[in-house]
């Protein structure tokens, strides 16, 4: 890489979907010899890759929009809230280009346009699992694009259309440059994991001579293969999700699975066209721990969504109580533009959505903690992730990187980053475990 390389300044935002494009984008990118820059006024053009999830993604890509253009004024904006071009248009008329999520080719049309390639991708490589924008020991894995559901408050399927399953071999054939270029952790991604390959009718494909189906279990069977950890997530509670529990319990993938049940009232649940009925979640929740003691569940909700009522919230609290769930994330409800949900009557005051979060949020805090007190005296293998004063930190099968607690390791010794170590856990709080190498 030569100084005199375009330059092109690229912010990521939202889920790790949206990371995985920029992912694809950079990569390309790369390959065609650009250089990638820190920061708005060292580069020629700039990329934002949006999120227009919920209201307060929305504002932040469009402050970060603002500042690309304030601090370089050459933009192209891609990801979900490009696919509301008029709004970004509207405010932002001089971009270079607007595009949709999953759109590769289009952003890289657009940067061929505006700032020219300086040679030829069959010349240059780039490393042959990509770049990556995450650590080099975990990666997301991209199984399919867009959503068959209809969410009432989510605008995701008219963002990114119906489901769209990778066949099963490419999938494979991604995991396998992964592995062999030491990746630890694969965490599997999509918007429905449980419905991988309905929209292909489970489509037959051979991988290394071996027929499989694109369906998810034997996708998370075959993934199970490769020695890293694999981790589930965004996952329906269907019944034929009950079939992986046996290869967690094997030891094949992760004991962890990410569900996001948003709530438990089930007039709650119709309203948000969500499928779900609380009793048969509960026991199949228990079936599985039965199957699979280890099993971390993490889940995400929804408060003060339209109609809730004080019964409906406890409702929600004594689903809390009853699941016993590892690790949860709360969100209160806010309206996104275009969501079916926005029509929906009687909406739940501001000030009674924060206290419904606190009371949530308090009541998970107390579970959460019970439960991590628990692992105290456990030997858990535990992924080290960076260097402290006092020793490391680091993720165990139960801690999905971001989203979930992690491990505080205290020790003089050296340990490698990105490589795996035996810990004792010796202490714990509401989030986070703390824990001493052992044998
Ligand atoms: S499952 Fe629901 S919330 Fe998730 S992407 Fe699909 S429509 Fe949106």
């Amino acid at each position: 890489m030569t100084d005199s390389a375009p330059k092109v300044g690229f912010v990521s935002l939202g889920c790790p979907k949206a990371t995985v494009d920029s992912e694809q984008v950079i990569t390309q990118l790369r390959a065609e010899g650009y250089q990638i820059v820190p920061e708005f006024e060292d580069a020629d053009m700039v990329i934002v890759n949006t999120c227009g999830f919920i209201e307060t993604a929305v504002e932040e890509s469009l402050e970060t929009i603002d500042e690309a253009v304030r601090e370089n004024g050459r933009v192209v904006v891609t990801g979900c809230l490009g696919s509301r071009a008029e709004l970004v248009r509207q405010r932002f008329p001089d971009l270079l280009a607007v595009t949709g999520p999953n759109a590769r080719d289009d952003v890289m049309q657009a940067v061929h346009r505006h700032l020219p390639a300086p040679h030829d991708p069959f010349i240059d490589l780039v490393p042959k699992q990509g770049v990556r924008l995450t650590p080099r020991h975990y990666a997301y894995l991209k199984i399919s694009e867009g959503c068959n559901h209809r969410c009432s408050f989510c605008i995701i399927p008219s963002l990114r259309g119906d489901l769209v399953s990778r066949p099963i071999d490419d999938v494979l054939d991604e995991a396998q440059v992964l592995a062999d270029a030491g990746i630890r952790e694969i965490l599997v991604i999509s918007q429905d994991t449980s419905a991988y390959g309905v929209d292909l009718a489970y489509a037959t494909r051979f991988w290394r001579g071996q027929p499989l189906q694109t369906r998810f279990y034997d996708l998370a069977r075959a993934l199970g293969q490769f020695g890293t950890w694999v981790r589930l997530h965004y996952v329906y509670p269907y019944p034929h999700v009950d079939d992986v529990i046996p290869l967690m319990a094997e030891g094949f993938i992760l004991p962890y699975l990410d569900i996001p049940f948003q709530h438990a009232s089930q007039p709650i649940l119709k309203a948000m066209k969500r499928p779900g009925n609380r009793d048969r979640v509960l026991e199949r929740i228990a079936r599985w721990r039965e199957i699979c003691p280890e099993l971390v569940l993490r889940s995400t909700f929804i408060v003060g969504f339209p109609g809730e009522t004080e019964a409906d919230f406890e409702e929600l609290l004594e689903f809390l109580d009853a699941a016993q769930l590892d690790r949860v994330g709360c969100f209160t409800y806010s309206a996104v533009d275009g969501a079916a949900a926005n029509a929906l009557a009687n909406p739940v005051p501001d000030a009674l959505k924060q206290e419904r979060y606190h009371r949530f949020m308090l009541k998970q805090q107390a579970i959460s903690a019970a439960r991590l007190q628990r692992r105290i005296g456990q030997k858990l293998e535990v992924l080290v992730e960076t260097p402290t004063q006092s020793g490391y930190l680091g993720r165990s099968y139960a801690d999905a990187p971001e989203i979930d607690g992690l491990v505080h390791i205290e020790t003089l010794d050296p340990l490698a980053i990105g490589e795996f170590c035996r810990v004792e856990i010796t202490g714990a709080d509401e989030y986070d475990l703390y824990a001493v190498p052992s044998r």
